[in-house]
């Protein structure tokens, strides 16, 4: 069976656009791939974080995780920064990764011109992010659009090591949903949905209060049109209230033009809000039960005795092709 992984920052409460990007992703695909789902914590921390708000978000991310519909009999669940082979892994691929290709990452240009005093951790964590991907020899990785360039890379460099040393990582390939590949910010509908957004407007949280959810959809910026059309150009506010509307229900773009055509701006958002809405309206109640469970405990255990045999055998192999330690 073929493996997919994938991993989310605690860098805030889980925002609509993660978990259409990916954890619908992982859910709608665990019964046919043998399946990775981690919590990056040591990526969150290449931006500041306070101690105990990513101790919290860290469990937090977990239960919605389960809650979201993510099976633990069908996925390994496990945190980052548990397992410390991701780590030396990384280390070795990072002296083969180039300085330049790290620097022309579009996510490190990003947030890099955020903060004058950016760590280094934000210029090397894609190869941290390779190396929690290519430890598991995963073939899949769901993202959303936002991280297509770092599974690129992340094959770029298992296929350079492969050749290098030897084959020893399975090459990944991202796995992007045909809709709602990219969520974008409901004021500013040209910038992508982000857990660590300023504006809380612009971004749903799976754990927002409901009313609130409806105010900021209704609230969302449109334009001065009354065509409800995909038209992401000229039309980026209606053109992600689409992608938000097709990728919760089971209507094509096209549909939607068809159902909402002739109407108002204002009916099609309040059709909007109500998917969202229930949407997390499940989700937030089997999160509560879930949160302060002895379950979560025991998945991360398991998931991380379960992960930790795997990574350290690559190290353990990858330490023999590079000719590092005293073998054998
Ligand atoms: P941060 O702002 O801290 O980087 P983030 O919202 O970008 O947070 P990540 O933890 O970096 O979240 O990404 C988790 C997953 O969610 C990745 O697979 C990413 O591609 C996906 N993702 C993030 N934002 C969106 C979005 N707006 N639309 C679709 N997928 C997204
Ligand atoms: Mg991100």
């Amino acid at each position: 069976m073929k493996k997919m992984l994938t991993g989310l920052q605690p860098t805030g409460v889980i925002t609509l656009g993660n978990y259409i990007g990916s954890i619908k992703q992982m859910v709608e695909n665990q019964n046919k791939y043998d399946s990775y789902l981690f919590v990056a914590d040591m990526h969150a921390i290449t931006i500041a974080q306070d101690k105990d708000e990513l101790r919290s978000n860290i469990r937090s991310l977990i239960a919605l995780y389960l809650a979201c519909g993510i099976d633990p009999q069908k996925n390994k669940i496990y945190i980052q920064s548990e397992n410390e082979y991701h780590t030396n892994i990384s280390w070795i691929l990072e002296c083969n990764t180039y300085f330049g290709e790290l620097s022309r990452m579009t996510q490190f240009k990003d947030k890099s011109l955020k903060n004058v005093n950016f760590s280094s951790g934000l210029l090397t964590y894609p190869v941290l992010m390779a190396a929690d991907i290519i430890a598991y020899d995963a073939h899949y990785v769901p993202v959303g659009i936002d991280q297509k360039q770092h599974v690129e890379l992340a094959r770029d460099i298992a296929e350079r090591f492969n050749k290098k040393y030897g084959e020893t990582f399975v090459v990944p390939a991202p796995l992007i949903s045909d809709n709602g590949t990219k969520i974008m910010d409901l004021v500013d509908p040209t910038k992508k949905m982000s857990k660590s957004s300023e504006n809380k407007k612009g971004t749903i949280l799976l754990l927002d209060d409901l009313n609130i959810t409806r105010k900021k959809i209704m609230g969302a910026t449109t334009d001065s049109g009354a065509e409800i059309k995909f038209d992401e150009e000229n039309k980026p506010g209606i053109s992600n209230l689409i992608n938000i509307y097709v990728s919760l229900t089971d209507k094509s773009i096209k549909e939607v033009e068809i159902m909402f055509k002739n109407k108002k701006y204002s009916e099609f958002k309040t059709a909007v809000a109500d998917v969202v809405v229930e949407t997390i309206t499940k989700i937030q109640s089997s999160y509560n039960k879930l949160l302060n469970s002895k379950e979560i405990d025991s998945i991360l255990d398991d998931g991380r005795e379960y992960t930790k045999k795997i990574a350290k055998a690559k190290f353990e192999l990858m330490k023999e092709k590079v000719g590092l330690g005293r073998g054998e």
